[in-house]
């Protein structure tokens, strides 16, 4: 088993769109960043390279890279989705937890829960999402920016993964 966790934090900006997990969440600002802004989605992202040990988000797809501009950060978590397989992994769960002031975010864990299952190819019970507040301190308090953190493991592929189902 391997484990990793992830970090990622970016500026909220007024009047564009917001979206987190891959989903389009109705705000009044959205993430700024040279891709879609999709922190939790890049927290994700680089919880599962941690668990490979194969380094952080910004080697595998660096700001300075023209053709990632502007990219759905889906693209991003489906090319490290493939890694894990290709590495002789398998997903066994990811949880992911959004630190937030506004907007309501509860609302959208389902939906977020089902973008990410889709991205990395698991069934919806292996990803959980979770809301938080700082109850207003600190630059998230201030609605300057949301930080998502992310933890992941990895088994190796065959290994049998449990599942609710079984
Ligand atoms: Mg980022």
């Amino acid at each position: 088993m391997r484990i990793g966790n992830g970090v990622d934090v970016h500026a909220l900006e007024e009047g564009i769109p917001l979206r987190l997990g891959g989903v389009d969440i109705p705000h009044t600002h959205g993430l700024a960043g040279h891709s879609d802004g999709d922190a939790l989605l890049h927290a994700i992202a680089s919880a599962l390279l941690g668990a490979m040990g194969a380094g952080d988000l910004g080697e595998h797809f660096p700001s300075s890279d023209p053709s990632l501009a502007g990219i759905d950060s889906r693209e991003i978590l489906r090319k490290v989705a493939r890694m894990i397989g290709e590495r002789g992994y398998e997903l066994a769960n990811v949880d992911a937890s959004i630190v937030a002031q506004a907007p309501r975010l509860a609302p959208h864990r389902e939906r977020m829960c089902a973008s990410i299952a889709g991205c990395l190819g698991v069934p919806q019970e292996r990803v959980s999402v979770k809301a938080a507040t700082t109850d207003r301190l600190g630059f998230v308090g201030r609605e300057e920016g949301i930080a998502c953190f992310a933890t992941a493991l990895l088994v190796e592929a065959g290994g049998g993964v449990r599942s609710d189902a079984d």
